[in-house]
């Protein structure tokens, strides 16, 4: 449905908003936002909010650092918590422009509508992803910091309906459905304090703003229950980490492209090909769908989370896995993501990577049967089965060494994507753990 400026107009007098707030996304995937009184509608309606960029993560460019934003509309909610906090506030997910009107290049969100436009002249008219989007949640300390004790000693699906992780994430459901997700699944993951929230697949764009979204009001609830929630990779060692598995899809004339009734796995030729691109890009891939020092301690076997470069139609080892589905859900789920991902960055580099496999028209290796992790070594190169990048820096590497995916960021974020993850990497270099304190020290 389309919103129109007069409809926010509306909802901002029925609602008694008293501030906008326009939000949008660093290089880093952190949500950024400037927040103006009511006053200001009519300039935020017709484009006119101004920022001093130059001190937002990936945006840093002194000689055009006066930026804009242009909000869009069909984003608009009356944050539902807001109305207990003195004053309630309307949000607009916002791309980012330049002071001549042009689309700024190191807005991660103007770069996948990019992209999008690429997949749109190869004629195909959605790329569509649901994602599954861990996370934990702690206690808070009595002065309001995160600790690492959980609220619960549940499961997998566990439904002790008792404990604080349970009903935080039902009050989690009942608000995101407040502002329009529709929550096809919530349910308590396999680690201690672990929780899982599933919404409805939708459009690439969309869905990158609804994770946005979705971690901001995670969040929110989870510190009104006494929680604090993180999406990092791997917060407890030896415990499952978090993952964002990655369900996508392309549609033509109305039409799911990668389900062919007769194909082999029901996948068309489309989605072989999508995939084989895909697995090509897997390794620089990695820099942005796992993008901290901390997500390669996810990467590991044992936790559910892949290690090689591989995909299969059951098994749930590999890289991407085919999961059983009708014709609408038939999609490649790719289960290396974790939540601190850029959603932006991320989509723009898969999709980029598939549309390359489309256009080379290449089928991917055969899919593994069996437990990839089971394999001796010599088993996995003779089936050309690599592995994922296992460090930071080494993503980084293959990054840099490939041009498709640069090219899927462009110049400026590319750049600034480098710089930033470069200066994460040498910070986490120098840094002296307790893990190194207990092996060295009696050396
Ligand atoms: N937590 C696992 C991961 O790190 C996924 C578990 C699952 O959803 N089956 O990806
Ligand atoms: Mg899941
Ligand atoms: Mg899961
Ligand atoms: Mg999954």
């Amino acid at each position: 449905k389309t919103v129109t400026a007069d409809d926010i107009r509306k909802s901002v007098e029925e609602n008694d908003v008293r501030f906008l707030r326009l939000s949008f996304t660093d290089i880093n995937g952190t949500l950024k936002a400037v927040e103006v009184p009511k006053s200001q509608l009519d300039k935020v309606l017709s484009n006119e909010i101004r920022f001093d960029g130059s001190s937002i993560d990936g945006f840093v460019r002194i000689e055009e650092s006066d930026m804009v934003l242009y909000p869009d509309l069909s984003s608009w909610m009356v944050l539902p918590w807001t109305d207990k906090t003195g004053g309630k506030i309307g949000r607009l997910t916002c791309s980012v422009h330049k002071t001549n009107g042009e689309p700024f290049e190191g807005d991660p969100r103007n770069n996948l509508k990019r992209i999008l436009k690429q997949m749109e002249d190869m004629g195909f008219s959605d790329f569509d992803i649901g994602f599954e989007a861990e996370f934990h949640l702690f206690k808070l300390s009595e002065d309001g910091n995160w600790t690492t004790e959980v609220p619960d000693n549940a499961s997998y699906f566990d439904m002790t309906s008792s404990d604080e992780g349970a009903e935080c994430r039902r009050d989690i459901v009942e608000t995101l459905e407040s502002i329009g997700f529709e929550v096809e699944a919530a349910h308590h993951e396999v680690g201690a304090g672990q929780q899982e929230i599933d919404f409805r697949f939708d459009d690439a764009l969309t869905t990158a703003d609804r994770v946005q979204t979705f971690k901001m009001v995670v969040r929110q609830i989870a510190r009104q229950h006494g929680l604090y929630a993180t999406f990092m990779a791997k917060p407890i060692e030896g415990e499952a980490g978090n993952g964002m598995h990655n369900n996508m899809s392309l549609f033509k004339d109305g039409k799911n492209a990668f389900y062919d009734a007769n194909g082999e796995y029901h996948l068309s030729d489309t989605a072989l090909f999508f995939l084989n691109g895909l697995l090509e890009h897997a390794r620089a891939i990695t820099a942005i769908a796992n993008p901290t020092v901390n997500s390669y301690k996810r990467l590991i076997p044992g936790f559910e989370a892949p290690v090689y470069i591989s995909w299969a139609t059951k098994n749930r080892s590999p890289l991407v896995r085919i999961p059983d589905a009708e014709e609408i859900n038939t999609r490649l789920e790719m289960r290396s993501a974790d939540p601190t991902a850029n959603p932006y960055l991320l989509l723009a580099a898969c999709l980029a990577a598939g549309l390359q496999g489309i256009k080379e028209a290449k089928k991917p290796m055969a899919p593994i049967t069996s437990n990839v992790f089971e394999m001796s070594e010599k088993e996995r190169e003779e089936r050309g089965i690599k592995p994922l990048p296992s460090t930071l820096h080494n993503a980084l590497k293959a990054f840099k060494a490939d041009d498709l995916i640069k090219s899927a960021l462009g110049e400026h974020l590319t750049q600034s994507f480098i710089d930033s993850k470069e200066l994460e990497w040498s910070q986490y270099n120098q840094s002296v753990s307790d893990w190194e304190r207990n092996r060295y020290m009696g050396y």
